[in-house]
């Protein structure tokens, strides 16, 4: 099912889970089955190979990222490659196949700002557009332990900000981003002494 626009997809124990619409499947234009090059056909929503049988099916390629917060300030990359090169994105990245999500939080951060984070609290999920693909963003709250801040992997550049520094919505690398800082400032304003 696609949607052409945002909507709240449902609730759970506080959190919740948003879906940003998307134009392109990740199967969509596959003409010939990826092992045994036989011809593919629409079968239960997904494409079947009409030689050997194999089925494949579409799905959210999952990310984890983390807002990493210190002294009230949320931690950016500027992103040194496209997609959105040169915008402002939430450190983070895809998880490994078969990989602990929270294992691929604190390995994407390592590589893309060099700090050893805690988790502290599950923020959300939100689907976003990527390069052509749906991910599905795990997003999470951290604070830093540890490690030597640096940017690497896909960021360029690191910077902290003020709830009320942040960057406009057309710095921010992708549309979800406008949405889940603005969560993570109106809740500063709950809690103002938050360290
Ligand atoms: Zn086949």
């Amino acid at each position: 099912m696609r949607e052409s626009s945002v909507t709240p997809a449902g609730t759970c124990l506080g959190l919740t889970a948003h879906k940003y619409g998307h134009g392109v499947g990740a199967l969509d234009g596959w003409r010939f089955c990826p092992r045994c090059a036989g011809a593919l056909e629409p079968a239960d929503g997904g494409l079947r190979c009409t030689a050997c049988g194999f089925a494949m099916w579409a799905n959210s390629a999952p990310g984890a990222q983390a807002l990493v917060e210190r002294d009230g300030r949320v931690l950016l990359g500027r992103r040194g490659l496209d997609p959105s090169a040169g915008l402002w994105d939430i450190p983070g990245g895809f998880l490994d196949e078969g990989e602990d999500p929270l294992d691929a939080l604190r390995r994407e951060l390592r590589e893309e700002t060099g700090l050893e984070i805690e988790p502290l609290e599950l923020l959300g999920m939100w689907t976003q557009d990527y390069a052509g693909r749906s991910v599905l963003c795990l997003t999470w709250l951290a604070r830093p332990t540890g490690g030597e801040e640096r940017a690497g992997d896909d960021l360029v550049e690191l910077r902290w900000f003020a709830h009320d520094e942040l960057p406009s919505p057309e710095e921010l690398a992708f549309d979800t981003f406008v949405e889940i800082l603005e969560l993570w400032r109106s809740r500063e304003r709950l809690s103002p002494g938050r360290e």
